[in-house]
């Protein structure tokens, strides 16, 4: 339902999960958040309000990074349970994705997963991408050239957002039918299903387009199409009042 994603040089889990507070008034079921330090990943998610995953990041503390997602969830496929909560990871813990919307042929690709070994470990439409993501980025070592061959396989309506261990200074995010915008920096970039989870921290703003995928840095940001060729980058400036 509400997404948020961030690199830059302060905490991004401070970051995300004043981002996904933002959002609550869209309503959800669930939560959780993944954040990239020491060379690894490390995700917390709950069932329930935001206040049961910050009682779970208080007694379980997460390593401190500078790149990190968020996701509250309103739940389509699997109920509302710690396991289905976003975000979700492949069998290794390397790569975690949040996603807002459904992806219709999931069944498909859950059963083409499952038969090449890979453990599903939640009830959700959403787990069969980070799997998918795992598996190009062996090949690949690129995580927006791996979201990109992933999302010509997906049919439905998805925000996708993710990180990977190996690029621990990078965030991507895809859309299709489904809103996803960028904030830009000084030296830090956001994502997020709505300006309102970033509009403390920058009011300069990327629409990404349908069927794009933005590669996030601290520096840069990289928009492209589904499938590969460059795309313009339409910025605008947010001047609604966030409090209101
Ligand atoms: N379809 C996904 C799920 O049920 C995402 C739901 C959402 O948009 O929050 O987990």
């Amino acid at each position: 339902c509400g997404i948020v994603g961030y690199v830059g040089s302060r905490s991004a889990l401070e970051v995300v999960t004043a981002g996904l507070k933002r959002l609550e008034y869209r309503g959800y079921d669930s939560a959780g958040v993944a954040v990239l330090a020491d060379g690894g990943l490390a995700t917390a998610k709950k069932a329930g309000k935001l206040e049961n995953l910050e009682k779970e990041l208080a007694e379980r503390p997460l390593p401190t990074g500078t790149t990190a997602i968020g996701h509250t969830r309103w739940a389509t496929h699997g109920g509302p349970t710690d396991a289905n909560a976003h975000p979700h990871i492949d069998n290794a813990g390397r790569v975690a994705v949040v996603h807002n919307g459904i992806i219709e042929n999931f069944a498909l690709l859950r059963a083409e997963l499952a038969e090449r070994g890979h453990e599903l470990a939640s009830e959700t439409d959403t787990e069969v991408v980070a799997h998918l993501l795992a598996e190009e980025f062996s090949s690949c070592a690129d995580l927006a050239e791996a979201m990109r061959l992933v999302c010509r396989r997906l049919e439905g309506a998805f925000t996708l957002v993710a990180v990977h261990a190996d690029e621990p200074d990078v965030v991507v995010g895809a859309r299709r039918n489904s809103p996803l915008v960028v904030g830009v920096g000084a030296g830090e970039a956001f994502l997020a299903s709505d300006v309102a989870a970033f509009i403390a921290h920058t009011r300069s703003a990327i629409e990404l387009g349908q069927d794009q995928v933005v590669e996030l840095r601290r520096d840069a940001v990289t928009v492209t199409g589904f499938d590969g060729s460059p795309a313009d980058v339409r910025s605008y400036r947010v001047d609604w009042d966030a409090s209101a």
